[in-house]
């Protein structure tokens, strides 16, 4: 599925709208005609950290940084919630707007299929000393039909959707985060 540079264009366009890409000089990642991250590839290149800032607490629902997150009510996107607790639907509103973007534009590349997160905020510990997770500016992220070949652009996506970071981090996940 060849895309013409011309509709990179637009869509780094759209993105820079929305707060995403960066500059408008087509990084080396972006400048792929087919648009999609490699595994391992990191969306700007930088560490997460200098990329969303600082990750300061680990945020619990009893502390006041808890009432800074909301629920994602949506329908449509996916959600695994494997802890059974509803934690996965709980983000930012900066995440939660980028998550938005993110599923329109992956229901109109695939048919049928939508975005679905495997984790938001953890109240659980479950990643690594200071993850965005924590502060609920990160979500875990895979196509609803969790076809693993659909990664790559996926992640492609996510940057036009304006995430502030991205990271096609394993074959059975995409990691994207944003700023406070
Ligand atoms: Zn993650």
């Amino acid at each position: 599925m060849l895309r013409s540079p011309l509709s990179f264009i637009s869509s780094c366009l759209v993105a820079a709208s929305l707060g995403g890409c960066d500059s408008l000089v087509p990084g080396p990642a972006l400048s792929k005609p087919a648009g999609a991250l490699e595994l391992g590839e990191r969306v700007p290149r930088l560490s997460e950290q200098d990329a969303i800032g600082q990750v300061l607490v680990r945020v619990s629902r009893g502390m006041p940084d808890y009432r800074g997150l909301l629920r994602n009510p949506s329908a449509e996107i996916v959600f695994k919630d494997e802890e059974a607790t509803g934690a996965d639907r709980m983000m930012t509103p900066r995440l939660e707007r980028r998550l938005y973007a993110l599923n329109r534009l992956v229901r109109r590349e695939w048919d049928g299929v939508s975005v679905r997160v495997t984790e938001a905020w953890d109240e659980n510990g479950e990643h690594g000393p200071a993850s965005a997770h924590y502060e609920g500016r990160a979500v875990d992220l895979t196509t609803s039909d969790i076809d693993p070949t659909k990664l790559g652009r996926l992640a492609f996506l996510a940057v036009v959707a304006g995430f502030d970071w991205v990271y096609f981090e394993d074959r059975t996940h995409v990691h994207a985060s944003v700023r406070r």
